[in-house]
């Protein structure tokens, strides 16, 4: 049986007409080449051509690494014993604090030549390393540098409630407070974000101060995204529902009720393979039964410093190897629906007339190939607002 997240709408042949930073047609070659001429054509015979690939969940402000804490994790050590060594999250909001702005506009603007390079060519973006006010700020405003910069767009998530800060530990309904009161407004009153996001989890942001957070954010006009049910069944799906969410991520320990109360509120399941998968969980996301239930699915990276994924091909690939979506589902998922995932549906993630020019020619003769042959880089040129801006790995100059 094939769901609906299988149609792909396949031109076999095929060309696109590229009208300044948008697509002005899309047909059989012999029908594009008798109504139009370009002054510059990219030849992609024998190849395919995808829209660019839609990232919608990335930690992506961060500074420093945490190399050493694989081996940790190799050992054993869970989650919770490498963060009360001072690892984990804590370690990199030392880094990031003590980041300047110069400085971490220079790393993450590497990180997005990578991402690039690899076929994203818009991301969803979270601050969330700060925890402080003018941390935040800083993480967001990087976000809205580079977005400016190009080529790679980024759509900026405030993710203060990422986890309690250190100087809160303790105290998190103070904590709680200070972001609905204070920190959220002043995030939308400088338009630095597009969504609110919180770490929904036992022992962090519970339910109830989830609920407050998100709403707070939606008085003042920012979207609501949440990651929810990751290591346990808490309810977060059904917070999602309940608050209007744009979409839920994780779900590893969603229940039944969870995936209809997503349906019935037309919240997207963002699902990020490489994060079991850093973790050393045995566990992963039911994609099927979520696909089977008819929640609309969409894959991330999750790229953080503890999962550090800069390539949308190998989450496509773990998509599928992992969470047994089949290729087509995993393209679907990383590029139309990432793009209804992140609300920018109406201008990318399908090669559509009238969308801005985004898309990928990739080396590989059939579109399985993507999540079949993993690892490598596949993508051989990517075209951004109707330019190349990549090519064969490297940005064009
Ligand atoms: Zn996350």
């Amino acid at each position: 049986m094939t769901s609906e997240m299988e149609n792909l709408g396949i031109i076999e042949d095929g060309a696109i007409a590229i009208t300044s930073s948008r697509i002005g047609a899309v047909g059989k070659t012999s029908d594009i080449l008798s109504q139009y001429s370009a002054a510059e054509r990219v030849d992609a015979a024998g190849r395919i051509v995808t829209p660019g690939f839609i990232d919608p969940h990335t930690h992506f402000v961060f500074a420093g690494s945490r190399e050493n804490e694989l081996e940790l994790k190799i050992k054993g050590a869970s989650y919770l014993e490498i963060l009360e060594q001072g690892g984990g999250i804590l370690r990199t909001v030392k880094d990031t604090r003590a980041a300047s702005k110069n400085e971490l506009l220079r790393i993450c603007s590497e990180r997005a030549k990578n991402l690039l390079v690899h076929g994203a060519t818009t991301i969803e973006a979270k601050s969330g390393y700060g925890l402080t006010l003018d941390d935040e700020l800083k993480s967001l405003e990087v976000i809205r540098e580079l977005n400016s910069a190009g080529p790679l767009s980024l759509v900026p998530t405030f993710l203060g409630a990422h986890a309690v800060p250190p100087e809160y530990q303790d105290r998190v309904d103070e904590y709680v407070e200070l972001l609905c009161e204070r920190w959220v407004p002043e995030v939308a009153r400088r338009r630095l974000a597009v969504f609110c996001d919180v770490f929904c989890e036992k022992g962090v942001f519970e339910i109830e101060d989830s609920r407050r957070i998100l709403e707070a954010g939606k008085r003042v006009g920012l979207l609501p995204r949440i990651h929810a049910d990751e290591f346990f069944a808490l309810g977060g799906a059904e917070l999602a529902a309940e608050v209007g969410a744009v979409s839920a991520d994780h779900l590893l320990f969603v229940t039944a009720t969870g995936i209809s109360a997503l349906k019935s509120a037309g919240t997207i399941a963002t699902l990020l393979p490489a994060a079991p998968l850093t973790l050393m969980l045995d566990r992963y996301a039911d994609a099927r039964k979520i696909i089977s239930e008819g929640v609309p699915v969409a894959i991330g990276s999750d790229l953080s410093p503890g999962c550090w994924l800069e390539n949308p091909q190998l989450a496509i690939g773990l998509a599928c190897y992992k969470l047994k979506m089949t290729p087509a589902e995993a393209l679907v998922a990383s590029t139309i629906n990432a793009a209804h995932a992140i609300r920018r549906a109406d201008e990318v993630g399908s090669i559509e007339v009238g969308k801005q020019a985004d898309m990928l020619v990739v080396d590989a003769p059939d579109y399985r190939f993507l999540g079949y042959r993993f690892g490598t880089n596949m993508v051989e040129r990517v075209v951004k607002k109707g330019r190349v801006v990549a090519e064969q790995g490297r940005l064009v100059a």
